[in-house]
């Protein structure tokens, strides 16, 4: 049951959490919005108010452990222990991403293009904190009152490129599959506490995340999302409530109570299909 728990939803200004936390209110939670911009979490936490929900948005970076203690103790004196922790932080970084699919001389020695080559060890180091470094401290800064508790469930946020590597985004895609490694790791270490880890891995969502690379200036789709929907058996993005089902089974206790350790996908059939 979520009514009367406690979540906790990183990233919560963000399009995809934005939803998350106004669905879990929706269900009966106390939600915390943590994020970078906390306008964007008040804004959200703003509407689940004037929904009747509970929510309060709290100043967050997910690389800062000191801070995510700091918003912990607030968290849990206004609201109590974090009973449902949803890393949800993520994303990429344009310096870590090639400008072709895949390798061409002509690329390599344009100054214009940016190779494989060309991808800044600053930019790598970025995308690989966010998304993995990002859910492992602020998992370290809420799960131990949650341990002590007697169990919790933990969701991270993780992506197709984890299952298959998308062109042109190396650090994103590894990043993402060391989200997917990391949970399976915390499921098993955390199975005596009684707390689950488990998993989304949304396919291709039109947000303002990926919206440079799924539509161009005139707002039709680019090349490469026409290619995505070829390879997507249900020929369509997802749109953020396709995810609500998938994230109110794996965050209540009653619907999922043996399931941990999983990654789930809700993708249309993308990571099914070999494309012939
Ligand atoms: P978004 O860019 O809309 O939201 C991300 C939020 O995280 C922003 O509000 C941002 O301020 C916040 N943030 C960034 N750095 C932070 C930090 N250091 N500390 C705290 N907050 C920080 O992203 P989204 O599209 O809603 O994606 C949410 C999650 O889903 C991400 O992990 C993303 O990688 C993943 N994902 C998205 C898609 C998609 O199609 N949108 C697909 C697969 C996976």
């Amino acid at each position: 049951m979520i009514k009367g728990q406690v979540a906790v939803i990183t990233g919560a200004g963000g399009v995809l959490c934005s939803g998350f936390a106004i669905k879990l209110a929706e269900l009966g939670a106390r939600v915390a919005l943590l994020d970078l911009n906390v306008d964007a979490a008040q804004q959200v936490a703003d509407r689940i108010k004037s929904l009747g929900g509970d929510a309060r948005a709290y100043a967050a970076n997910v690389l800062d452990k000191s801070s995510l203690e700091r918003v912990c103790a607030d968290v849990t004196r206004d609201l109590g222990v974090c009973n449902i922790l949803i890393n949800g932080a993520g994303g990429n970084h344009p310096m870590g991403t090639t400008s072709g699919e895949v390798y061409s001389t002509a690329d390599v020695d344009d100054p214009d293009m940016r190779s494989f080559f060309d991808l800044e060890a600053d930019a790598i180091d970025k995308v690989f904190k966010l998304n993995f470094t990002g859910a492992m401290l602020t998992t370290q800064a809420f799960a131990r009152d949650m341990a002590r508790q007697g169990g919790g469930v933990v969701l991270n946020v993780s992506s197709m490129n984890a299952f298959r590597p998308l062109t042109k985004i190396p650090a994103y895609s590894a990043a993402k599959a060391a989200v997917s490694n990391f949970t399976q790791w915390l499921a098993v270490h955390f199975a005596p506490a009684g707390i689950r880890v488990n998993a989304l891995a949304p396919g291709f969502f039109a947000t303002n995340q990926n919206k440079s690379l799924l539509f161009d200036e005139k707002g039709e789709l680019t090349a490469r999302s026409n290619k995505i929907l070829a390879h997507t058996p249900m020929g369509r993005f997802g749109t953020p409530d396709d995810l609500y089902g998938a994230l109110e089974f794996l965050t209540d206790d009653q619907k999922s109570a043996f399931v941990t350790g999983i990654v789930l996908p809700v993708d249309g059939g993308f990571s099914a299909y070999s494309g012939v």
